[in-house]
């Protein structure tokens, strides 16, 4: 079964009902959104009133919870701890992060695993493995998902050596798991091209059971230029038929497909007329220009 949807916008006074509505409009069956601005860590309270209706909406329109994702702020940085308050900082944040996720009973929070900024890569490395051992509790019911990153600058999780080491050495593994992303991936150096390959490599070490997500993005640069900026699908690098070769992959049935394609000319969001490509497996070369002239 296909499960594909977008990133949505979450405010303050609407909330996860807010978002749902926003996905639905899309024709999603699944979503992601950040509890608050990605790029700062001011949080509003969760209102159990609107997510009891949320969650009863869910229902009435067949959209599972487990489809339901939650992107941690991108600024929070466990990789590094040359100032201690700030990775203190970064662990309390995300703990209160899972807090919400666990009040809002979604399962899966994608995390960016973090930046080495100056340190040596394994020291990095052991920064974010023992900042996750910190704050996971053993009754989590929320699963903390790597994402897959492009290596821009000293991103850290742009291998799958990188995410097997975190991964081993996470206590309750049962509370850690990975999201692809595929502009990050091409942006690595993987060609999607030969994604099976790929798979038989994450299957391999990992193991395929621990990916619970995939961002469908197109790229606008090229195999491993390490840049990471997303395109519109069938717009870059990767193109519409390896996208949709990866979206269509009966290894990953099932796994929630996310878009994170940039808004067209800066203010209309396109993820009705992608999921419509996507679901039709037909590109529409004239889509976005459309768009822009309507
Ligand atoms: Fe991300
Ligand atoms: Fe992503
Ligand atoms: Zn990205």
């Amino acid at each position: 079964m296909l499960y594909i949807g977008s990133h949505v916008s979450y405010k303050k006074d609407t909330q996860l009902l807010g978002s749902l509505n926003e996905a639905l409009s899309y024709g999603s069956n699944a979503f992601m959104f950040y509890t608050g601005a990605p790029q700062n860590t001011l949080r509003d309270k969760i209102n159990d009133m609107l997510t009891i209706e949320a969650l009863n909406k869910m229902k009435e329109n067949d959209l599972l919870l487990e489809n339901v994702i939650v992107h941690a702020p991108y600024i929070v940085n466990l990789a590094n701890n040359k100032e201690q308050d700030k990775y203190e900082f970064a662990q309390n944040f995300l703990r209160q992060e899972i807090d919400r996720c666990e009040l809002l009973g979604i399962k899966y929070m994608v995390l960016h695993p973090g930046s080495a900024v100056g340190l040596d890569d394994k020291v990095a490395l052991n920064n974010i493995i023992k900042g996750l051992n910190n704050i996971l509790l053993k009754e989590d019911t929320t699963m903390i998902l790597l994402e897959t990153m492009a290596g821009k600058g000293t991103e850290l999780g742009k291998t799958i050596d990188e995410l097997k080491y975190i991964i081993d050495n996470i206590e309750y593994k049962d509370k850690i798991g990975v999201c692809l992303d595929t502009c990050h991936l091409n942006d690595s150096g993987i060609d999607l091209k030969s994604f099976d390959s790929y798979l038989d490599e994450f299957d391999n070490k990992i193991g395929i059971d621990k990916i619970h997500c995939v961002h469908i993005n197109d790229s606008k640069n090229e195999l491993g230029s390490h840049k990471d900026r997303h395109e519109n699908i069938g717009l870059g690098t990767i193109g519409f038929d390896t996208l949709l070769g990866v979206i269509y992959n009966p290894r990953l049935d099932n796994i929630p497909k996310i878009l994170e394609t940039p808004y067209v000319d800066k203010t209309y969001a396109p993820y009705k007329e992608e999921i419509k490509m996507i679901r039709d497996k037909s590109f529409n070369a004239n889509l976005y220009h459309d768009i822009i002239n309507n």
